[in-house]
Parts: C-alpha cells; structure tokens; sequence
C-alpha cells in the first residue's frame, strides 16, 4: 500500500521500488514462484501464491500501479476485461442494478448486453453529461455507476466529478475505466471515483506486446475485487507484469510526447481543407473542452476526424507512411483505423451513426514519433486526396 505523491515523472520511475532491492537489484525480478513457504499463523489470503495475487513481483506491481493513482491499493488483472469483469462483479450482486454510460467500449458493452441477464443483473445506460438521466434510472436496487474517462472514439467527456458525488450521495458505487487518459493525464481516485480500472494493454504498457488490465481504490474495494480474481482465476502472470512495470517507467514521459503529438495533428488537421470535423478536447472547438481542461492534466494522444466519405478516409489510410493501420491503441508506434471497420463493425448502421460513427470517420492514436515527422506525413496524405 502507497499514497506517496510525486510528480508523476518521478512517481513512474520510483513509486513502488525496492530500495534497495533483492541482492541489491535497481530492477524488481520475476519470481516466478507459484507458492512460497508460509509464515506461522498466517491467514489464508496472506498465503503467498500466484492465483492469489500476493506473490512478490505481484505485489511490487501493485505498489507501483497504486502510486501512479493516488490509490490506496491496487491488483493487475490478465487483461483489461478481466479487470471490467472484476470490478462489476465485485459491485453488484444478483438482483443489482447499475447505471452504465450510453458510449462504452464494445468489449465491455457486450459483456453487458451478452451476459448481465444471465448473471441477474439489470443496468441502464445513462448520459454520464447529464445528470437528469441519473436521477431518473435510479432504483433502490442500483448498486454502481460505470462510466469511462474519455469515450471512442469521439473523445466525449463527461460529467466526472458529477457522478463521483451522485454516486456518493446515493450509496453506488462509482466505477471509472482510465484507460483512454492514463493517470498521466486524469486520476479519477481525485474526484471521489471508489474504483478506477485500465486496459494496461494500451498507455500503461505502452509497447504493443502485452495483454494486461488493472483495478485499483481503497484497501477493502481491491480486497473484493481480488476475492473475485481468484476465484474467476484472471490473475496477471508474473513474467507479462514485469513488462507491465518496465513499461510504467517511462509512462509519464511517452503519455507526455502523445499528448503534444495529438494537439500538433489536431491543429494541422482543424486547419486543413479537407477535413470536415476534428474531435479532440484539446481543441476549443470540442464541446466537452472546458470540461477537459478542469479535470485533465493533458488532453491525451488520441483523436478523431471526418473525411467526407468512407473511400476519402480509405485513400488517407494509404497514403499514410508511418502509422501502423490498426486497431487497439496507447502504444509507441501511431495507429490509425477506421472504427466502422473495427472497433464499432457490430454495431448496426443506425446504431454507428446514432453515436456519431460514420463512415468517413477516421481515429488516431498518436504514438510518439517526432511531432514534425507525423504532421509532415498527414499533411503528405491529406494533400493527396
Ligand atoms: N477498456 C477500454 C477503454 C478499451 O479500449 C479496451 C480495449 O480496447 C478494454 C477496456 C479491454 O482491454 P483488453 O483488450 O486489455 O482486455
């Protein structure tokens, strides 16, 4: 446990290291150990083994995660949607009810959707903007409250520190994915959120090579949400939470870069011609900016732009050189997609516009390359349209 606060360079680097570490080591090892041998009288969840969460490296990482949050505590989970999974199951019971964000990533919108009923939950979705659609879904049974930092791919901001008080003030629960801004830009823990959760696979990894997620919040939260990980058994594997903290060390320093990175495009594409519309909160022209701007350290490396027509956005694609079409996002490398191909290609085409996905709409994730370099390249490929 940790509620050191640094500035978040040094937190990155330093927060949750041993000093000085097993035989002197500047690096936390792997120990890759299952089990290890048990102090007299110790209680059962203070056993150290793997699925537990409690071994050395596991724990070391929680340290660090925590510190990163401003949390009291913290536990990685095997992905991101474990650590989803485990929140909501950690928060609601059979016969609950949450109120859910109306924009949510696909993954945990289909978890709802596939698998809330088979569970006996019920939820409703909600405008995280507006707090008279709170009022009106709330129930007596509602126990939780899901929204995300920054929605995809419009890169909505919501009313944040609104929910966290409606959530406190009605006795819910208060869940937030962090995924898109990273602690970097936005602790949620901050503003009264009671559980903060990431897909580590993006920035917190920020490497594009691991599958990872977290949960973190007050020391009796995490001990649920942990109860729920081993007994649905998505604990982190030790030798992926190694590269998960080695990631987290240059954390602040690469979600730094994305962010200037994102601000220089999204002023290069405003300005540009052939550009419709340009969706990123750093912008003044975003709706949700002073919104951004209140709660957010930095406006984060994603964005989000119209081309007139699917084909136009096709040919822009191409006629990139250095972003990587793909999906996912957060890593070094810029990514570029088209999300009515990927991310939202289950929704209905009624349902993808209702929210704002057409098919000219193209997402970047900035990655961080020279600013220069990637400004020149887009410019290269919106000049050729
Ligand atoms: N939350 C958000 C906002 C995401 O973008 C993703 C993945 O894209 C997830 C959760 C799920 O993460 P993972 O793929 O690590 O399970």
């Amino acid at each position: 446990m940790t509620t050191e606060r640094r500035s978040i360079e040094t937190a990155a680097v330093h927060a949750g290291e041993r000093r000085p570490g097993p035989d002197g080591s500047l690096v936390f090892p792997i120990f890759q150990g299952t089990v290890f041998e048990s102090e007299p009288g110790e209680a059962y969840d203070e056993i150290k083994y793997l699925r537990l969460s409690t071994t050395p490296s596991q724990v070391y990482l929680h340290d660090k995660l925590a510190a990163l949050e401003g949390a009291q505590t913290a536990v990685a989970t095997a992905s991101g949607m474990a650590a989803v999974s485990s929140a909501l199951l950690s928060v609601i019971q059979t016969g609950g009810h949450m109120l859910v964000s109306d924009v949510l990533y696909g993954g945990t919108h289909s978890l709802l959707t596939d698998f809330a009923e088979r569970l006996g939950w019920s939820y409703t979705f909600v405008d995280p903007a507006d707090s008279q659609t709170w009022k009106t879904a709330l129930r007596p049974e509602t126990t939780a409250f899901l929204v995300e930092s920054v929605t995809n791919p419009l890169l909505r901001v919501g009313d944040l520190r609104g929910v966290a008080e409606f959530s406190r003030e009605n006795g819910l629960v208060s869940v937030i994915d962090n995924t898109f801004t990273s602690p970097v830009n936005f602790r949620p823990v901050e503003v009264g959120f009671d559980l903060v959760l990431h897909s580590a696979t993006k920035y917190l990894g920020g490497h594009s090579d691991l599958v990872a997620g977290c949960v973190v919040g007050s020391t009796e939260r995490i001990a649920e949400v942990r109860s729920v990980l081993s007994h649905f058994g998505g604990t982190l594997d030790p030798h992926v939470g190694f590269l998960l903290a080695r990631g987290l060390k240059t954390l602040a320093v690469r979600v730094k870069a994305q962010n200037a990175n994102a601000m220089a495009l999204a002023r290069e594409l405003a300005a540009h011609p052939g550009v419709d519309e340009v969706y990123y909160p750093g912008l003044e022209s975003h709706p949700d900016h002073a919104r951004a701007a209140e709660l957010f350290d930095g406006f984060g490396g994603m964005l989000a732009f119209r081309l007139g027509d699917g084909q136009r956005a096709e040919r822009f694609i191409d006629a990139l050189t250095l972003p990587y079409r793909a999906p996912s996002l957060g890593g070094v490398e810029s990514l570029v997609t088209q999300p009515v191909k990927t991310s939202h290609s289950g929704l209905s085409r009624a349902d993808r516009e209702r929210i704002g996905v057409t098919d000219d709409l193209v997402r970047f994730s900035c990655g961080v390359e020279s600013m220069d370099d990637l400004v020149a390249d887009v410019r290269s490929a919106l000049d050729a349209l």
